[in-house]
């Protein structure tokens, strides 16, 4: 069996300038494409959410828009709990919470249904990489606006040269590579 590790280097591909000069984007469409490495890294990610005798420890699964929903849907299957999907600004048909956050370039508003998080319950929020941690941050926002606890964090990769996991601050955060 591939190990999550093994299955990022292989099968996430550098994309260099893209969506603009001087980014470097991780292209995760292969590893979805191979679905033994797909199968190895939503498991992975799902530890996350387990305490050490792989029990549940979650109510929700939280996937940011657009690449966390493909992960962080099957990672709720994996551990028998409900998606909640944060989206950005105008897509949700409901009553919202919304926060804003900084971009690089101005400003950009996620948000959540008020009623897809209880109060008092333990979310995972799941995203593919982890670069300002802007994203992440504006999610436990929203979690909390919700009267809910971010449990844990997870996500793929992590940049290194980035300040990601100071961002989002005391959370049990797991990343499945630093690149
Ligand atoms: P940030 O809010 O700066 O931590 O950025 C994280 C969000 O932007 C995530 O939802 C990622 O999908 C996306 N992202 C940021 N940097 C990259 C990158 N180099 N490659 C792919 N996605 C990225």
């Amino acid at each position: 069996m591939l190990a999550a590790g093994e299955a990022l280097e292989r099968l996430v591909r550098d994309v260099a300038d893209f969506p603009e000069p001087g980014i470097v984007f991780k292209d995760i469409t292969p590893l979805l494409a191979d679905h033994v490495a797909f199968r190895t890294i939503v498991t992975a990610l799902a530890d996350a959410g387990r305490d050490a005798d792989g029990r549940p420890v979650v109510d929700k699964v939280v996937g940011m828009e657009a690449r966390g929903f493909i992960l962080a849907a099957p990672v709720a299957l994996a551990l028998g709990v409900g998606f909640v999907p944060v989206r950005k600004a105008g897509k949700l048909p409901g009553e919202t919470h919304a926060v804003a956050y900084a971009l690089e370039y101005g400003e950009a508003v996620l948000e959540v249904h008020r009623d897809a998080i209880g109060v008092g319950e333990r979310v995972l929020v799941i995203d593919d990489v982890l670069a300002t941690g802007g994203t992440a941050r504006a999610t436990a926002d929203l979690v909390a606006a919700c009267g809910a606890t971010v449990a844990a964090m997870a996500f793929l990769m992590e940049l290194s040269f980035l300040p990601g996991r100071a961002a989002v601050g005391d959370v049990p955060m797991t990343t499945l590579a630093v690149v």
